[in-house]
């Protein structure tokens, strides 16, 4: 009869193409069972939204059946979503384990339909995820997800609204409509203070923070109240938009925020008429500055007339289906960057991050 050892001995054989190690060394496998010739094991990956799930399940069946004695094997898919290991002096919103920032250099470059639809996309993946709209002179989060309700006051202040399975705060909730916001730095502060610590959250696997655009008190006050897991950067393709772009990521690295990669949207654009690909606002930009950050290319959205309208309408791209390039870019991207927070929390493991206190 095959003994766990050789079972173990065979599934070491199965690799995570991200974290470079075998599923036994990084403590994947769990559950192991064997009944006669039926073995039944569990594979707890970092993540819901794992990109390689299925061919890591895939592997794991195909080593163990071929051990002599196994008739029958049972792989369960689970996940178990790391915390961001927070450096001294610095604590996690309780039951947030990761925080993560998207920001841009300029404005208009899609950072909130960025947001809005890669939160979306966390969440069908089966992750548990928080939304917070800290775009304080232009919150449209609400609008792309299509909130009417408010949110009501409970627990440690005030609840979220949920929206397509997304637990949703945005400064717009306090606003009235037409109201701009003039204030000056500490009362920025204060606001980022009351969405950290006032707001009933909950559980929750990640958290997309959508940043005004540039390198501001919002973004400074986040960085220093509370642990970020790694901040985002969108841009779009051309050389204009990547030089602000580099700036916020300058000022993520300066304020010690690991950058988790690099979103380009607006891409390019297919012709519905005739099919043709067009590069409008250049190419090959965003490659050569993820090459010159040293960051990953999380992926590309194509400029798109949906994405537009499923944002103007309060109804996210995504929920189209796999179909829409927009939606399954999106869904790609949201792949890609839990891989990355996976990758970023298990290097934290073995390495604490430093972080400069002001
Ligand atoms: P930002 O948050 O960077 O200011 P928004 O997300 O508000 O940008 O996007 C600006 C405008 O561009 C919005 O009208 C939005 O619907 C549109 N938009 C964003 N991304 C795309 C895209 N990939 N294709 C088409 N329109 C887009």
């Amino acid at each position: 009869m095959v003994t766990q050892e050789q079972v173990l001995a065979a599934l070491r054989q199965v690799m995570d193409p991200d974290l470079h190690r075998d599923i036994v060394t990084l403590g994947f496998v769990k559950d192991l069972k064997i009944q006669q010739g039926e073995v039944s094991l569990a594979i707890v990956l970092t993540t819901p939204a794992c990109p390689v799930k299925d061919r890591l399940k895939e592997q794991a069946e195909q080593v163990v059946s071929a051990l002599p004695g196994v008739e029958r094997v049972q792989v369960e898919m689970k996940s178990d979503v790391r915390p961001t290991s927070p450096p001294q002096g610095l604590n996690l919103i309780p039951g947030v384990r990761n925080i993560v920032p998207v920001g841009s250099g300029k404005g208009g470059v899609g950072k909130s339909t960025v947001s809005a639809n890669l939160a979306v996309a966390l969440a069908q993946t089966g992750a548990r995820v928080g939304l917070m709209d800290a775009d304080v002179y232009g919150p449209s989060i609400p609008i792309i997800l299509g909130i009417k309700d408010s949110p009501q006051p409970g627990g440690r202040g005030i609840f979220p609204v949920e929206a397509y399975g997304v637990k949703v705060i945005s400064s717009g909730f306090f606003m009235k409509p037409g109201q701009a916001v003039i204030w000056r730095g500490p009362m920025l502060a204060k606001l980022i203070d009351q969405f950290l610590s006032q707001v009933e959250w909950g559980e929750l696997d990640y958290m997309i923070v959508d940043l005004p655009p540039g390198t501001g008190d919002v973004q400074l006050t986040l960085c220093q109240r509370i642990p970020l897991t790694g901040a985002v950067i969108v841009s779009t393709p051309q050389d204009v938009a990547l030089q602000v772009a580099e700036k916020a990521l300058d000022m993520f690295r300066q304020l010690r925020c690991p950058t988790l990669g690099l979103i380009e949207n607006m891409s390019y654009y297919i012709c519905p008429h005739c099919g043709q690909r067009e590069n409008i606002f250049d190419t090959g930009g965003a490659e050569r500055a993820a090459a010159r950050w040293n960051a990953p290319l999380l992926g590309k959205i194509p400029l798109a007339t949906g994405i537009r309208e499923a944002s103007d309408g309060g109804r996210p791209v995504l929920l189209d289906g796999p179909d829409s390039p927009g939606a399954a870019a999106f869904l790609e991207i949201a792949k890609n960057l839990a891989a990355q927070i996976s990758i970023q929390n298990m290097k934290e493991v073995a390495e604490p991050a430093v972080r400069i206190t002001f």
